[in-house]
């Protein structure tokens, strides 16, 4: 079963994909910790990837393509998997749905995980107090927000015609959500 979490940054898909991902025993593939990781390492895509994740910006389709397609490649990604951060593009879907539909296989069901704009901003600056996330100052926020608007937000249209968009609210305890996202998907 393949599983997609989508949402704005600040709305949970980290911790709600890692419960899940658990409890269902697959694998949870996240592009920001991947891109972090090499961010971290200096290797020359992580290098490249960091100017744009510390203004809130996406890392353009070029770089992230390859990320992605390596992944899906995976072994343990041959089943199912939890996506968390990505598609974020339209040409990312196309990705997702051309690699996976060569496999006669699908997204199965993506979680739209709703919560109030200020919300989103409360939890981030409460993050960026404990973590010290590079990105989560508030001209950096700001941008990801839109950015998620402008490109991410286009993708529930995309899916929701297909019936496979559920969406959460998520603004309830951790194990609220996590209790109604099994129900949504009948797990
Ligand atoms: P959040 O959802 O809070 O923004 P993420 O860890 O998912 O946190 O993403 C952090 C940053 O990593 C993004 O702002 C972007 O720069 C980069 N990033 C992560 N995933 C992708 C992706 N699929 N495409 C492009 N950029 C990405």
């Amino acid at each position: 079963m393949f599983i997609l979490l989508l949402g704005a940054p600040g709305s949970g898909k980290g911790t709600q994909g890692k419960i899940l991902a658990e409890r269902l025993s697959l694998p949870k593939i996240t592009t920001g910790d991947l891109l972090r990781a090499a961010a971290r390492d200096g290797t020359p895509l992580g290098r490249e990837a960091k100017k744009f994740m510390d203004d809130g910006k996406l890392v353009p389709d070029s770089v992230i393509l390859s990320m992605i397609k390596e992944e899906l490649a995976k072994p343990e990604a041959q089943q199912g998997a939890v996506f968390d951060g990505f598609p974020r593009t339209a040409v990312q879907a196309e990705l997702v749905d051309r690699t996976l539909g060569e496999r006669t296989q699908r997204l199965n069901h993506i979680l739209l995980l709703d919560v109030p704009e200020e919300e989103l901003v409360r939890r981030m600056m409460a993050r960026a107090a404990q973590e010290g996330r590079s990105d989560d100052t508030p001209e950096a926020i700001k941008t990801r927000l839109q950015v998620y608007q402008r490109d991410t937000a286009p993708l529930i249209a995309h899916y929701a015609e297909r019936g496979i968009v559920h969406r959460v609210p998520g603004n309830g305890t951790v194990e609220q959500i996590a209790t109604e996202i099994q129900r949504v998907i009948g797990r």
